[in-house]
């Protein structure tokens, strides 16, 4: 056993070694060793999903790599693996860079608390966000429910701090009595969907940085439009790096903010902030993921049937641009935003289904799946969340799909069995002349869903269902 000090440093959500400030202060104090939980227990209904999971398993052998071999992995409650590791290893502290779910709040105020009366120091950073929560508030005290004034504020108050260098050493051992990452078991039993989605994406801090340099080069200047247009790759696909903490908001903020002046520039930041604005949410109202923020719509009555979540849930509700999103979230573990906010939308409101049916459903699916920015969207969208659209602001998918898929590339992506048709009426088939569909050979119904509902009347009863609320 080393003479020098001993530190547990506890990976959660900052699976890097760059601009890691609990790494930092850790490998200050001496000897560190490396350590992550898989907490089911205590995240209880919010345990990751089945795509986060792959991700997580990539994630953390990646980062294992990086530790040259020395990560250590158990699964299980963090509130009795963490004082007994500490006892164990005979650890002088514990640090970690701080979460904001309020479960794992909970639970990390246990463990400080259990390791303090043990006499082990703990120290926990800001290692996830550009403004702590609690560092932004109105004048009275109270936290704003509005984005922008929430902007104006953090803009106004301190500059996140700048990104710290990865430690030019770091002595880091290994417990031998640790599992495998084999032994977490996060890989689920679907070996094809898994490497499908795989296909699409290289996971781990390396790959993080060279989606943001790619993104530099070729979709910053073009993001303020270009991000609404879902056959682009204008936009960053930073969310599933940003949410495992492969990379570091103050990281992508200081780059994006050393290039040129634009406006493109200052968007990517402002949606940076919609990520903050989301943490915060979920901050200062914890039951965001479970309840209605406006508690008026407690009494709204949700008319939508399970038929109608599983044609949605497998993109055949004969929809074009909301089946390519949700084809495109199966195949892919991610959709674009802009799709994100159309199938929203039509689950909500069109098929009157309970948002947090959808939020579930995201939550499995997606590889950013993220308690802050998944609840605090679906409830933006719903109408019910904070600062949200209004409930009558209902998104034509059909316009939308026209509007910002105009030759249909990312509906026929994946949605290829439509791409026989002529352009104009692959947004809305089912006002397809008879003709039109017997010369390319489509029979709606049996090559394609018949439309589930009627947009206009489902339109109607959504507005009708509000009004009598
Ligand atoms: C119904 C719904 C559910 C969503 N669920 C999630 C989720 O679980 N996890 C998640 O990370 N995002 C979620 N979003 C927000 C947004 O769709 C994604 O962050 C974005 O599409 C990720 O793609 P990108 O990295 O290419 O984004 P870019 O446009 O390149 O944006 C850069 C980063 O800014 C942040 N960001 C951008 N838009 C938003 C936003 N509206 N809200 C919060 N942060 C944002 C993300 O961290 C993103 O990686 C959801 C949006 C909707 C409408």
């Amino acid at each position: 056993m080393p003479s020098e000090k001993v530190s547990i440093l506890w990976f959660r959500q900052d699976l890097r070694l760059e601009d890691n400030p609990a790494l930092c202060a850790a490998v200050q104090s001496g000897h560190i060793y490396p350590v992550y939980i898989l907490d089911d227990e205590n995240a209880g209904q919010w345990a990751m999903g089945a795509a986060s999971r792959v991700w997580l398993n990539s994630s953390l052998e990646k980062l294992d790599h990086s530790l040259e071999g020395k990560l250590s992995l158990y699964k299980g409650n963090a509130e009795k693996i963490l004082p007994e590791l500490a006892a164990r290893l005979g650890a002088d502290g514990v640090y970690w860079n701080r979460c904001y779910e309020p479960w794992r709040i909970k639970r990390d105020t246990k463990i400080k608390q259990t390791l303090t009366d043990a006499n082990v120091e703990v120290k926990s950073f800001n290692g996830s966000l550009l403004w702590e929560p609690w560092e932004v508030l109105k004048k009275d005290s109270t936290p704003y429910k509005v984005f922008t004034p929430y902007y104006r504020a953090c803009r106004a108050s301190t500059l996140p701090a700048k990104p710290v260098p990865t430690p030019e050493k770091i002595t880091a051992l290994k417990d031998h009595n640790a599992l495998g990452l084999k032994d977490l078991g996060l890989l689920p039993g679907e070996k094809a969907w898994v490497t499908k989605i795989c296909a699409n994406w290289v996971m781990g801090e390396k790959a993080a940085h060279t989606a943001l340099g790619d993104f530099i080069e070729n979709g910053l200047s073009r993001y303020k439009k270009g991000r609404d247009y879902p056959s682009e790759r204008s936009v960053s696909r930073l969310s599933p790096h940003l949410h495992f903490g492969e990379i570091s908001p103050n990281y992508a903020w200081d780059l994006i903010l050393k290039q040129e002046s634009s406006e493109d520039r200052d968007h990517f930041c402002s949606e940076l902030a919609w990520r903050e604005f989301s943490y915060y949410l979920l901050y200062h109202f914890p039951k965001l993921p479970d309840e209605n923020f406006q508690s008026k719509f407690d009494d709204f009555e949700w008319f939508g049937s399970e038929k109608d979540l599983k044609a949605w849930q497998q993109g055949m509700t004969g929809v074009p641009i909301v089946d390519a999103g949700m084809r495109e979230l199966w195949q892919t573990g991610y959709m674009h935003n802009r799709v994100r906010m159309i199938v929203a939308s039509f689950l909500t409101k069109n098929l009157g289904v309970n948002w947090r049916e959808g939020a579930r459903w995201f939550w499995d699916t997606l590889l950013d799946a993220d308690l802050a920015s998944n609840s605090a969207s679906w409830q933006w969208v719903a109408g019910s969340g904070a600062d949200a659209a209004p409930y009558f602001r209902i998104f034509n998918p059909v316009t939308q799909s026209k509007r910002f898929d105009g030759e249909a590339d990312y509906i026929c992506t994946y949605v290829p069995e439509l791409a026989k048709l002529p352009t104009r009426y692959i947004f809305a088939p089912w006002e397809t002349p008879r003709d039109v569909l017997d010369t390319v050979g489509i029979e709606l119904g049996r090559d394609y869903p018949d439309v589930i509902t009627s947009l206009k009347s489902s339109r109607e009863k959504a507005l009708q269902t509000y009004k009598e609320l």
